[in-house]
């Protein structure tokens, strides 16, 4: 199951303990990346491009859980929405 990634307007939230900022995420990630290398052979990568990314999942690091994570509106987010409380 993937999990909804956050937006411009929008942050993860977890559900059980209300953390806000530090969370593991499990994701997919397929890209291309430019690969540059100096004359040493050490290779430095100057652009990535994604071409796809799941989130597969998100664990809360305050209490650990898993797939209790939810979107709610950042703080002064524009589309009306403002988090309760
Ligand atoms: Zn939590």
């Amino acid at each position: 199951m993937s999990v909804p990634a956050p937006g411009e307007t929008t942050r993860w939230r977890c559900s059980l303990c209300g953390n806000l900022t530090r969370f593991d995420v499990t994701r997919t990630t397929r890209a291309v990346e430019f690969v540059h290398l100096d004359l040493a052979g050490e290779p430095r990568v100057d652009e990535r491009e994604i071409l796809e990314d799941t989130i597969e999942s998100v664990r809360c690091r305050w209490c650990n859980a898993t797939d209790s994570v939810q979107l709610v509106a950042r703080p002064g987010a524009e589309d009306g929405e403002t988090p309760e409380g």
